[in-house]
């Protein structure tokens, strides 16, 4: 008998998931109907590119990090491998905004410290004081060992205030949209804590691990397609067998379709399937909906892990109306300085052929901050925020050729301390229900190679409580 798999959720993870399903089908003869059902009109969820004007325009993610293979896997299996462009070389570098100017962020500086002294002690960003304080992590004794920290008492910590309020925040705000007082150091960056125990100091172990010779990267640390990365939504989309990708099925419940332990069955407006496995690779809250019926329990437990809203806003100016040199790929604001866009990317600069010759396209960040007012606001209000404050930042005062909006509302999981305790708790209580998986952003890691990894993690989930039940 043909047994059906079931995915809810078109983004990378449901179709990372979808896809890894149809490979073990056909790698085991079993035939298996897989089915992803997606709310929306088109796979990706919050991945997507226009092509406008001659340009690229990324309203979700622009890039993938190439140290987590799996993204990259990902791609090559999707046959995109000669699509995969790596960032330009010679702009590798970024700026943070600081009291009206954007400073270089020190050589070597890793996204919470130092590698290199010497671009430390010489750069302006931090007072003599600050500085010296950051030398303070070479022989401060190392934390606590057990237990998790947020970001901001570990930066503080060890490497003092000015570090964490004028460099560390701003940069790890740009990956995770989050308070830096409230996020998990051991769910987002354990590395740092594992150089702290390893070697006493976060700045040695950086500079250790350099030492360590490089097998040389075959890709820049960040890629992304020429096409853009809405492509690779389409592309995985495409190569599903014909008509397992169901746009615009909302799921709204779950429950089993006889006793307890039997087929689950999905239902929406105007369908019900029954499946024999189901993976829901939604944000955690949607989860939550979808399993109330199912669990109180394990929907109190999604319902747990917050979520922020973010925008984009896509900014086309002509080259010579941008004074700035714009010789990197973007700079970071500080929550000191109090401003709504968090980030700004040199897009036309960071990957090529994203914009025509002699114009410049930029995209502003906005999200993770307490933002109600600034998300309240129209589209046209939002971007002529979002504008003031980048033309401010660069010196712009021409109009922009182009300006689009992007928001993705509570698309940005928050891994607060205790993140991983909370998700331990969640697997804990999924054990009662072995035909059913989680994945997504909410859990492991929010970039696109985790959820790649979380998607094909689920599909294997599945495949193996399928095994047992029907051998
Ligand atoms: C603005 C932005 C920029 C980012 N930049 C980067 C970056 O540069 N690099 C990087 O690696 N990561 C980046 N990320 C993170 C990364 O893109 C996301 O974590 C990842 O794409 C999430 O994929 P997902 O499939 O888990 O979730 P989603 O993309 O949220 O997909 C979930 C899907 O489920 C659907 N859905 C919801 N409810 C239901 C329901 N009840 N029934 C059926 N379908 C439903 C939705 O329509 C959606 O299509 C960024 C995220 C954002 C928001």
């Amino acid at each position: 008998m043909s047994r059906t798999m079931a995915v809810v959720g078109g983004g990378v993870t449901g179709l990372a998931c979808a896809l890894r399903l149809t490979e073990i089908s056909r790698e085991k003869g079993a035939g298996w109907d897989v089915a992803l059902l997606e709310s929306g009109k088109r796979p990706g969820g919050v991945i997507a590119t226009e092509k406008e004007k001659g340009c690229i325009l990324e309203s979700g993610p622009d890039a993938l990090f190439t140290e987590k293979p799996w993204g990259v896997e990902f791609l090559k299996k999707l046959g995109l491998e000669s699509e995969i462009i790596g960032t330009r070389a010679g702009f590798r570098k970024s700026f943070v905004f600081r009291r009206g100017r954007l400073h270089p962020v020190p050589e070597g500086f890793y996204l919470i410290a130092p590698s290199q002294l010497l671009p430390l002690m010489t750069t302006p960003l931090f007072s003599l004081k600050g500085k010296l304080r950051a030398l303070g992590d070479l022989f401060l004794p190392a934390g606590p060992s057990n237990g998790d920290e947020s970001l901001e008492s570990f930066v503080t910590r060890r490497l003092g205030r000015e570090v964490h309020d004028r460099l560390a925040q701003p940069m790890v705000a740009g990956i995770y949209s989050s308070r830096s007082s409230e996020l998990s150091l051991k769910a987002t960056f354990p590395r740092f804590l594992e150089l702290e125990r390893k070697y006493g100091s976060v700045i040695r172990g950086l500079m250790s691990a350099k030492r360590v010779p490089s097998r040389g990267p075959r890709y820049s640390l960040f890629v992304s397609l020429s096409g853009g990365m809405g492509s690779m939504a389409e592309k995985a989309a495409a190569s599903l067998p014909a008509g397992t990708f169901k746009p615009g099925h909302a799921v709204k419940s779950l429950r089993y379709a006889g006793g307890k332990g039997s087929a689950l069955e999905i239902a929406g407006d105007g369908f019900r399937l029954t499946a024999d496995a189901v993976c829901l690779a939604l944000p955690a809250y949607a989860s939550a909906d979808v399993i109330r019926g199912l669990s109180a329990d394990l929907a109190g437990e999604l319902d747990g892990i917050p979520y922020h809203t973010g925008a984009t806003v896509n900014l086309l100016y002509g080259r010579r109306d941008v004074p700035h040199s714009l010789d990197g790929f973007g700079y970071v604001v500080p929550e000191t300085e109090k401003l709504s866009v968090t980030g700004c990317t040199f897009s036309s600069v960071k990957f090529p052929g994203r914009a025509p010759e002699g114009t410049a396209l930029l995209r502003a960040f906005a999200g993770g901050r307490d933002e109600s007012g600034f998300f309240s606001l129209s589209d046209d209000d939002l971007a002529v925020a979002a504008r003031r404050e980048v033309e401010k930042a660069l010196g712009i005062r021409a109009e922009p050729l182009l300006v689009r909006v992007a928001r993705h509302p509570k698309s940005l999981p928050q891994y607060r301390v205790g993140h991983l305790e909370k998700a331990a708790r969640i697997e804990e209580r999924l054990r009662e229900f072995p035909r059913l998986a989680l994945a997504g952003n909410a859990y492991y890691g929010v970039g696109i190679p985790d959820c790649v990894r979380s998607g094909e993690q689920a599909a294997e989930r599945m495949a193996e409580a399928v095994s047992r039940l029907f051998p």
